[in-house]
């Protein structure tokens, strides 16, 4: 399958490596817009939320529970905001499940 975040999962495509387990992969994003970016996907290729079935609640459970770990391990004691674009309308550039957790600074609330 050609899928970028399947590449980097397999080492094909470098990434910063934040986090990694059976489940899950998490690294940095190549385009960060705070200083904590952090990209958080499953290792199944699914291709967003809105491909998610009943068999994928524990793939989604244990990932909010990473991101939870990863927070803390980055020091986001202020707060941070995770996100999981859907389809074109929501922004999802990459057809491969993800959640990005930024924080590091006081975000903004911007839909234009
Ligand atoms: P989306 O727009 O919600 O699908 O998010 C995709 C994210 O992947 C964007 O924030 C991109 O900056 C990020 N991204 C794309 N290619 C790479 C890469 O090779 N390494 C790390 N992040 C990437």
């Amino acid at each position: 399958m050609d899928c970028l975040f399947c590449k980097i999962i397999d080492g094909e495509i470098p990434s910063t490596k934040v986090y990694e387990d059976d489940v899950c992969y998490a690294f940095r994003d190549i385009n960060p817009v705070a200083p904590t970016h952090i990209l958080v996907i499953p290792k199944k290729h699914i291709d967003g939320l809105d491909a998610c079935d009943e068999g994928d609640k524990e793939i989604l459970s244990h990932i909010l529970s990473v991101i939870k770990l990863i927070a803390r391990e980055e020091k986001l004691t202020g707060g941070y905001r995770v996100i999981s674009n859907v389809g074109e309308d929501g922004g999802q550039s990459v057809r491969h499940l993800h959640f990005h957790l930024i924080g590091g600074k006081k975000l903004g609330w911007n839909f234009d």
